[in-house]
Formats: structure tokens, sequence, C-alpha cells
């Protein structure tokens, strides 16, 4: 039985980067991945879908050139299939740059196949059984598919197996309106499908404030996609050449017909498969391993990271427990999750950058706020781009001057974002961000302007 210091399962986010610090510090590593090295944000998440996403906003900027005085003649056609291959390659550049520098790192030995525990300390992988005393589990997380009736008996798509649509779906239906469906929403309208997202709650992105999730809906709507909310799949059905949605919205029955139909309704941790039970692993009702402040499984020597433990749902978080764990492992330094501070993007054009609380959820605090807003239109740099779509707003604790959270939704609001993210790490008063002087013409430049308009919310 091969006998290892460590052995990481799956090449997520923080496996990688683990076995990289492990090995550094004299260890014997198996690190096992049974698919594509480099996991979900590399092959079927965040690398592609940016990807993708620059094509559809190089058809959306030419199409709209002429209010740029930029003249186009002829009609902006896309050819998927470079799309596709645009998207291949740069996938590929980020997949065996993790794949070549793991099967080149001395002291790390890879295994590709599925691995599951076979006893606490015991893992098999392609017939072999693995033991070491510190196990990491970093096996992500894949869509879940609701239980709606029909949806098996129709080829339906999900973010894996839309990377390999080359083509132009003529209308593709996606069920989920929250982050992943509607990116690919906006993606594929300015490619030039017709798109309906189709939402069970009241609203889009229903974790976010009313008044975000209502701008959201409003471009998403300009461009052309039809957005259904509070409306239930009740049964889906393939005739021919299309894909029927049945729908159940405020007690009335209508369908939806399109060619393609693509599940985008959340996501499910890749631990059933994993023999968790073997090793007296424990979970929650939803599969996602159960972990502490600093990612111990309630077996000792046994660590979960990235999406499968169920305290974030990002490439960031996951990169961020690889941290946690080599600073509380190699570097004698107690690094915490609960040290972070909320923080992602939402990748429509223009996107969303968030930071700590919501609005709504500040208001559940009955903490005494400030609140300080701006459209983007005002803001002299969108207004010179001609991207004025979108606000930004900022909370701020009354008594300790500390910001509690902020939304922008606009040009850059993905980066600008970070502003405030520093600030609040640095746990500085927000009079800090109000007394820089910032670029002029920039988007950033109106954060301090911003700090000097807040007022108490109401
Ligand atoms: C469409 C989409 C877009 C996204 N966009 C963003 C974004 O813009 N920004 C962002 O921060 N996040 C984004 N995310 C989320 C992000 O991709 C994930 O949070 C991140 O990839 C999680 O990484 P991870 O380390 O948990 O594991 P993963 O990246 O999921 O990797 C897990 C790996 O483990 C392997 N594995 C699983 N089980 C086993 C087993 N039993 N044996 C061996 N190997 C196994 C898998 O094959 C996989 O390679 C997006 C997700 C999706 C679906």
């Amino acid at each position: 039985m091969p006998k290892y210091d460590a052995i990481i399962i799956g090449t997520g986010q923080s496996g990688p980067a683990l076995a990289r610090r492990l090995v550094a510090a004299g260890r014997k590593v198996a690190i096992i991945e049974r698919k594509l090295f480099g996991g979900t944000s590399v092959n079927t998440g965040c690398t592609p879908t940016k990807t993708l996403a620059a094509s559809a906003y190089v058809a959306h900027v030419t199409r709209c050139a002429a209010d740029y005085g930029v003249i186009i003649e002829g009609a902006v056609n896309l050819d998927m299939k470079a799309v596709k291959a645009r998207k291949d390659a740069v996938v590929a550049v980020f997949r065996n740059g993790v794949e070549q520098s793991l099967k080149a790192l001395q002291g790390c030995t890879v295994y590709e196949g599925h691995g599951s525990f076979v006893g606490e300390k015991k893992v098999a992988v392609n017939g072999s059984e693995l033991t070491a005393d510190q196990i990491f589990i970093n096996v992500g997380a894949r869509a879940a598919i609701p239980p709606i009736p029909g949806l098996d008996q129709v080829p339906y798509l999900t973010n894996s197996s839309m990377m390999a649509v080359d083509f132009l779906p003529p209308h593709l239906v996606i069920l989920g309106g929250s982050y992943v469906g509607l990116e690919f929403a906006q993606v594929y309208r300015r490619f030039g499908s017709k798109v309906t997202v189709i939402e069970l709650g009241p609203r889009l992105i229903s974790r976010e404030d009313q008044d975000v999730s209502e701008a959201v809906a409003g471009f998403l709507n300009e461009e052309g996609i039809d957005v259904r909310v509070d409306s239930k799949v009740i049964g889906v059905e393939k005739a021919g050449n299309s894909i029927t949605a049945k729908i159940e919205s405020t007690g009335r029955i209508s369908q939806v017909a399109g060619t393609h139909i693509l599940v985008a309704t959340g996501r499910r941790p890749n631990t059933d498969d994993l023999g968790l039970d073997k090793a007296g692993i424990a979970t929650d009702a939803r599969g996602y391993i159960q972990v502490d402040d600093q990612l111990r499984t309630n077996i000792s020597g046994i660590w979960a990271m990235g999406d499968c433990n169920g305290r974030g749902a990002f490439t960031h978080t996951s990169w961020n427990d690889f941290e946690i764990l080599a600073a509380n492992l190699l570097d004698n330094d107690q690094r915490r999750v609960s040290d972070r501070i909320t923080a992602y993007a939402l990748y429509t054009d223009p996107p969303l950058g968030r930071a700590g609380m919501t609005e709504w959820e500040v208001r559940k605090t009955r903490k005494s706020a400030l609140i300080s807003t701006i459209a983007v239109r005002d803001v002299a740099r969108a207004y010179e781009r001609g991207e004025t779509r979108g606000f930004m707003k900022i909370l701020v604790d009354r008594d300790n001057k500390q910001i509690l959270g902020a939304s922008f939704l606009g040009l850059e609001g993905d980066e600008i974002i970070h502003c405030v993210i520093d600030i609040m790490y640095a746990k500085a008063p927000y009079t800090v961000i109000q007394r820089a002087m910032h670029i002029h013409p920039t988007v950033s430049e109106f954060i301090p302007t911003m700090m000097g308009k807040l007022k108490p919310l109401q």
C-alpha cells in the first residue's frame, strides 16, 4: 500500500497550490484527478465563461459601433466554431499549466482516476490503495439537476456540456435566473440567440438587493432577453426540434418552446461517490462536508477545501481555503475562514461587484447605518465610454465609521469594488477613502465623492 505524507483528492483551485507548498516543505504528496486538471473554474466555470463573454462583448460593441461614429458595413455575424476554438485555446493554456506543473513536481505523484475513501486514512484509486496521515479533499461541485418531470427525457445542457457548443442555439431557454444562468443568458443573446430565462423566485439573483435585481433585469430586458420570474417549470417535453417548458406562474399555466435548455438552478457537491461514510466524515443534509473555522473535518487529519465544504462557492474562496490551510499547517499562522469578507462578482455587462453585506442584510442587523448611492450615468468616465447603466451603493456603520458593504453595478464594478474590500480588511474608517485623491477620469474617482454624500439609512 503506497504510503504518503499527504493525499489530495481533486485538482480544483486549492489542491494543486497546496501540493506545491507541501512538497516544498519536504512532504511526499499524492494528488488524484478523475477528469480535467484545474477543475470547474478552469474548464467549465470562470475561465471559459469569461472568455466567451469577451467574444460576446466584442459582438455587442460592434453592433453599437455607429453610436461611436464607427461605420461597419454589413451585418455582424458570429463564427461560433471560432468562438469556441478561442475559448478552448484559453482553457487549454490554464488546464495544461496545472497538469504539467503537477506532473513535473518532484515529490508529488499524480494519479489520474476516481479517488474514494475505503477507510479512515485510506483512499482507493485505479485499483491501488493509498494511505497518508493527512488527507485534503478538493472535489468541487457540479450542476444540480432539479426533479422536473420530463427533464431526464430531453437533451438538456449544463455549464459543463455548454462547453462543447460550437453552434448558435436558435432559442436558448435557461432554467435559473442566478449568477451562472444570467452570464450565459447575456452571452448567448449577444451571440444572436433568442434567450428566455425562467426563474422560480420573485426576482433575479434573489440574494442581492431588490434594486440590484431590478436593474439587472432591466438591462437584460433591454438587450432582448425574455425574463420570467415567479415562474415554476412543471414539465419539459421534446417535440421534433423544439423543447417545451411548461410553466406555472401566479396560478396560470403557459409554455415556452425553445430549441435548447440550459439547467442553471444551483450546484451540488461531488461528495456522493467519495466513500465519506467509510472514513466517517460528516456532511450536512445537502452533502457538503462539514468543516470548522480552520477547514478541519470531524476526522482528525482530514480537511476539506473549496466548494465541497459549503463555506464558499467561488474560485477565490477555494484559493483562500488553500491559504488558510497552508498558513495553519506550514506557517504557524492561525488564519481562519471567518476572517474573510464576502466578495464576489456577477460577470454580466455591466458587472456587479459585491463586498460585505447587502443593504437588506444591514437593515436586518438594525445597526445605525449610513448609505450613499450614485447612478453610473453621473460618473464622467462611464459617460465618456457610453456605458452608463447601473448604480453604486455603499453602506457604512454610523458608530465606528467602518464600511459594512457595497454593491457596484456598472462599468468596472468587478474591479473598483476592491477599493472597498481592501479598506474593509484594513478595518479603517470610510474617511480614509474619502480623503484619498483618486485619478481622473476613472470610475473609482467617485468613491471618495460617494463617501462625502453619506446619509442616514432610513
Ligand atoms: C459557469 C460557472 C461560472 C463560474 N464563474 C466564476 C467566476 O467568475 N468567479 C468565481 O470566483 N467563481 C466562479 N465559478 C465558481 C468556481 O468555478 C468554483 O467555485 C471553483 O471552481 C471551485 O473550485 P474547487 O477548488 O472547489 O473545485 P473544482 O474546481 O470544482 O475542482 C474539483 C476537482 O476535483 C475533481 N474530482 C471530483 N471528485 C473527484 C474524485 N472522487 N476523485 C478525483 N478527482 C475528483 C474534479 O474532476 C475537479 O477537477 C463559476 C462556476 C460556474 C459553474
